[in-house]
């Protein structure tokens, strides 16, 4: 059995290594040049039943306690005007149920216990037909099961679905605080060890240390037009002036909230956020299948990592019992991604409706501590 995996994200690893435990070769291949061609963005928060269950499959649990932050799970939940509805700081002796990690430690967790033949760098899938998968640069590959692990913007999954991300009303932009606790320790202080989320009036902001130092900021607006980045009037092409103007556009709130965009350096990202359907499915092919992103992407409000490498591990599992029936181990496992990513897809598809409420800090207050 050839198992062609394209895309080394968190999922197309999870699979990877679940199949390399088993002893079942696979080969990633990744449109990144190397490991470190790009960043990989801020913290996770991996949870106990889906993503730690993945990394458990994968043996890697020990090595995930190494690198994750309990303390990453402080949160600090607060209305525009600065109310404070919620400060949870996170006990030294509380479980690990949804510790924060560096994305890139995560994904180097992965890549170091793969061998290194396991992941091909510099091969962008094209196409594929008949068995061989078709790279940009002219190469090809065998295989009998592709695997579409290729994220967000997937070129796997046409094969299987006409199904589009399409725009959810949101946009977020990321800013940060470099070096937080020496640059700004009035700030460092502010936001703590972990979370600090103000939300309502149809626009948050949200600010999380990260293990290097640096608080990443998001703002983010609901109800946008598709266009917003080029129509919105805020200058992204000029990092400085769109920092000021973006001061402005939350001038109406707590003056904490303005200080710490004032504070972020040049690093300023606006990005559309899009999703897949919710409870996405497409007739099972025997030779294809999806997992992650490419499969249920859903709004950034803490599933889509997890969901990954859950997919990635049970695709790996159901690999490994049905060796020599691909159907069957196909099979089994979109039937469970089906519903299980479905579930997800509609949490979070509600979480992300009370986000765009006047009164989103309120209702997120409710749905965190329920009557
Ligand atoms: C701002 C933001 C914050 C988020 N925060 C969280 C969070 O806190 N918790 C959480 O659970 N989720 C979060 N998510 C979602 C999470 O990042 C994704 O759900 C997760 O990374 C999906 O993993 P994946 O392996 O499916 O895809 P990806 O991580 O996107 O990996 C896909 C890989 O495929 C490669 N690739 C793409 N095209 C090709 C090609 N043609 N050929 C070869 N390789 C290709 C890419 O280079 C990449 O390495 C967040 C998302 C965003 C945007």
């Amino acid at each position: 059995m050839t198992i062609a995996i394209i895309g080394a994200g968190l999922g197309g690893l999870a699979l990877a290594r679940v199949l390399h435990v088993k002893g079942v070769d696979a080969v990633v291949y990744e449109r990144d040049a190397s490991r470190d061609a790009r960043g990989q963005g801020g913290m996770l928060d991996i949870h106990s039943d889906t993503g730690q269950r993945a990394l458990r499959e994968a043996g890697l649990i020990d090595g995930f306690r190494a690198i994750a932050r309990g303390e990453g799970q402080d949160l600090r939940l607060l209305e525009p005007d600065g109310t404070l509805l919620l400060q949870e700081d996170t006990p030294d002796d509380a479980p690990l149920d949804r510790p924060e990690v560096d994305r890139a430690d995560l994904r180097d967790l992965l890549l170091d216990s793969l061998p290194d033949h396991a992941v091909r760098w510099g091969h962008a899938f094209e196409r594929a037909d008949d068995g061989v998968v078709h790279f940009a640069d002219g190469g090809s590959a065998t295989y009998d099961l592709l695997v579409g692990a290729d994220g967000a913007d997937s070129r796997v999954r046409p094969l299987l679905t006409d199904a589009r991300p399409a725009h959810t009303g949101q946009h977020a932009v990321e800013l940060g605080i470099p070096d937080v606790d020496r640059t700004h320790p009035d700030l460092a202080a502010l936001v703590g060890r972990g979370n600090y989320w103000v939300l309502g009036d149809g626009r948050s902001l949200s600010a999380q240390r990260n293990g290097d130092g640096r608080v990443r900021v998001y703002l983010s607006f609901y109800r946008t037009a598709e266009d917003w980045v080029d129509t919105c009037g805020i200058p992204f092409g000029d990092p400085p002036a769109a920092r000021a103007r973006l001061v402005e556009e939350f001038a109406d709130w707590d003056p904490r909230s303005t200080a710490l965009i004032a504070a972020c350096d040049d690093v300023v990202v606006p990005r559309a956020i899009t999703t897949l359907p919710v409870g996405l499915t497409w007739p099972s092919k025997p030779g294809v299948t999806l997992l992650g992103d490419a499969a249920h992407l859903m709004p950034p409000v803490g599933q889509g990592a997890n969901a990954a490498l859950l997919d990635g591990a049970l695709l790996g599992l159901a690999l490994a019992a049905h060796p020599d029936d691909l159907p069957a181990a196909v099979g089994e496992y979109e039937r469970e991604m089906f519903e299980r990513a479905g579930a997800a897809a509609r949490m979070s598809a509600r979480i992300q409706e009370m986000l765009t409420a006047p009164d989103a800090a309120r209702r997120m207050l409710a749905f965190f501590r329920p009557a």
